[in-house]
């Protein structure tokens, strides 16, 4: 039989670079916000396109941060819809549901299982129509949360001007996209067997937006402003050197190992 995801074999090629990363952070005595999170953090930006990157500690607390900032912003409240695909992993809809915002779930395309933007419009525009019509009748929609399933990209033309035009907040779950480098607000995950996997969980939320940037290290860093000073009632969700420093080795190596991937998956099409 062939392993699904070997992660070792997968691992392998950065081993040598791997062991003596892990090696220098040991040493350098730092293990929390340090060089190793700020460099990747300024990496990951650079290579999606984005002005800003905040890691945090797994792709759930990613999603989490997002919807809870904008609700510290003001642009969210609790009780308001949340356009989800029906079909995700369940971090996506507990995101959504955990920050008190209730999720709406749209059917996705049969051939690609992405959600079908032609439904969005469907819900927004002749909503008793619409197969969600039960869940969102009493709820203002306020926000799209597209999900990029299998490293495929959702339509996001169609998705950000849907948006436009009804003034929706679109948070995009990039957990299986790394490489796609869409424009907007990105969620990730790196936990070990993602298309960019660290050796444990990692996170990271990309956005051109310089005050959500700023809202979520806060959050993440339990609300706090500067020492001692708590503007929001925050949580802790950081990622740690050692994955930093994993991740900023096997980052320059993604885009070979995504066609890699994709070499392997066209030999079973
Ligand atoms: C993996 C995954 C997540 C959650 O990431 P964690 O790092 O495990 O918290 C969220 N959404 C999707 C689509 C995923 O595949």
């Amino acid at each position: 039989m062939i392993p699904y995801l070997d992660l070792h074999t997968i691992n392998a090629p950065y081993e040598v670079d791997i062991k003596q990363a892990l090696l220098d952070v040991v040493d350098s005595g730092w293990y929390l916000f340090g060089q190793q999170v700020a460099a990747f953090e300024q990496e990951w930006a650079d290579y999606n396109g984005a002005r800003f990157c905040v890691a945090c500690a797994n792709g759930l607390d990613a999603l989490r941060l997002v919807l809870r900032a904008w609700i510290e912003m003001g642009y969210l409240k609790r009780g308001d819809g949340v356009i989800v695909p029906a079909n995700t992993y369940i971090a996506s809809i507990l995101a959504v549901s955990d920050n008190g915002l209730v999720p709406i779930p749209v059917e996705p395309d049969p051939e690609s299982y992405l959600i079908d933007p032609r439904k969005i419009t469907q819900l927004l525009e002749d909503p008793e129509s619409s197969p969600a019509y039960p869940v969102a009748k009493d709820v203002t929609i306020r926000a799209i949360l597209p999900v990029h399933l299998y490293g495929q990209r959702c339509e996001m033309e169609a998705i950000d001007r849907l948006a436009a035009q009804h003034r929706l907040l679109v948070l995009q779950d990039s957990a299986q996209s790394h490489g796609i480098k869409a424009k907007g607000t990105c969620a990730w995950s790196f936990y070990p067997g993602k298309n960019l996997g660290a050796l444990g969980d990692a996170g990271a939320v990309t956005t051109d937006d310089e005050a959500l940037a700023t809202v979520i290290r806060q959050l993440a860093f339990y609300g706090s402003e500067r020492k001692y000073v708590h503007r929001f009632k925050g949580v802790n969700s950081r990622m740690d050197e050692l994955q930093a420093a994993v991740l900023r080795i096997k980052l320059h190596d993604l885009d070979r190992a995504n066609a890699r991937r994709v070499a392997i998956a066209n030999r079973f099409a």
